[in-house]
């Protein structure tokens, strides 16, 4: 068997001792005879999966203890409609940040079910870096501030927390887990799981328990996010097998790695690997502007467009797989979530210096 480098946006690479520790358990999970997705919710091995899962992704993550984790499902774009519905119970106007692909969709969502202000946009520089602090202008009366931490599509990423007098709300689906992060400063931090956390399927929201309690009316339980939090996230049956797997996958991050602060140097030192070779080179390039660039999604275009397919082939045969940029945008993506290893990128990284000798 060989496990080729898989570079996918998402659902994305895992980590290898992660999914060999599945296969040992799979027919029978620590000698109870059933595997893991044949088990109740109810029963007492899996609530011990479901609340050792949590109590590792609060150490990891150091969620203070007044804010509450659930493990949903829906995906992020489910969120998109929650942190609405959720938020807006007390009035108010929900307020956005615009930096590309992803925050534009959460913005719609909100349009649509009870319109929106937009507080920035880095539109004018074509999403090539994010508005600053001073540039963000709340309503009068912001229910909240949204934005997304980082654009998985456009590779962009902000360099700092905003600063606002309203609850914090963030899609970190494509970089939560990357980086040490102070949660405290946000009302709410949303990821779906397919990219840092295990398979798709299992979505995380994590929100301040004086947030909690505020949906609209007309919320369906299966949306309001107190619900989850009166219910131990089991108000129906949850998606058992991917919130297991994600335990798993914070065990790994802990033991194997050594936590964020770990996670991240590695992540850092990825990242400046590509984007080292892409800037020492005319044959690619990325636009992003330095500080505002993605460690996790590295979009890069080919000085030849022509050559795009030639490059995906060869790299496929290489056993590079998933570099196609997203159909929206063309060139090419490699993204460099936690479970991508350095090995992985150095291999990209010399496929495309050979690809330039034979083709620049
Ligand atoms: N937000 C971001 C930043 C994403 O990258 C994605 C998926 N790629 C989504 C939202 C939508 O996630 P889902 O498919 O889980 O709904």
């Amino acid at each position: 068997m060989t496990r080729r480098y898989n570079f996918c946006a998402g659902p994305a690479a895992l980590p290898t001792p992660v999914l060999e520790r599945a296969r040992e358990e799979m027919l029978d999970y620590r000698g109870h005879g059933l595997s893991v997705m044949e088990m109740s919710h109810r029963s007492p091995e899996f609530e011990a999966i479901a609340g050792a899962a949590e109590a590792n992704l609060r150490t990891l993550l150091q969620i203070p203890d007044n804010y509450r984790v659930l493990f949903m499902q829906g995906g992020a774009t489910m969120q998109f409609a929650c942190v609405p519905l959720n938020l807006l119970g007390g009035g108010g106007t929900p307020n956005y940040l615009d930096t590309g692909i992803w925050s534009g969709k959460a913005i719609k969502e909100a349009d649509h079910l009870a319109g929106s202000h937009l507080a920035a946009t880095s539109r004018a520089s074509g999403y090539v870096d994010v508005p600053r602090n001073d540039a963000i202008a709340l309503s009068a009366d912001a229910a909240y501030l949204h934005y997304c931490h980082n654009e998985t599509i456009g590779g962009l990423a902000y360099d700092y927390t905003p600063d606002v007098a309203v609850p914090l709300v963030c899609d970190m689906s494509s970089s939560i887990l990357s980086t040490p992060l102070d949660v405290s400063r946000y009302g709410v931090i949303y990821a779906g799981a397919q990219k840092n956390i295990g398979p798709a399927g299992l979505t995380l929201v994590i929100v301040r328990d004086d947030l909690l309690g505020q949906a609209l009316p007309r919320t369906p339980s299966l949306l309001d996010w107190k619900v989850y939090a009166d219910n131990a996230s089991m108000i129906n049956t949850p998606p058992t097998y991917a919130w297991y797997l994600a335990g798993l996958v914070f065990e790994w991050l802990r033991d194997d790695v050594g936590g964020i602060e770990a996670m991240a140097t590695i992540n850092r030192r990825k990242a400046a690997t590509l984007y080292g070779a892409i800037d020492a080179s005319d044959f690619y390039s990325n636009p992003i502007a330095p500080v505002n660039r993605s460690l996790m999604n590295v979009p890069f275009v080919l000085a030849d467009e022509a050559l795009n397919n030639t490059f995906l082939d060869e790299a496929e045969a290489a056993g590079l797989l998933n570099l196609k940029g997203h159909r929206s945008v063309g060139g090419m993506r490699a993204s460099l979530y936690n479970a991508v290893t350095e090995q992985a990128v150095d291999a990209l990284v010399a496929f495309m210096g050979d690809f330039e000798r034979r083709h620049g």
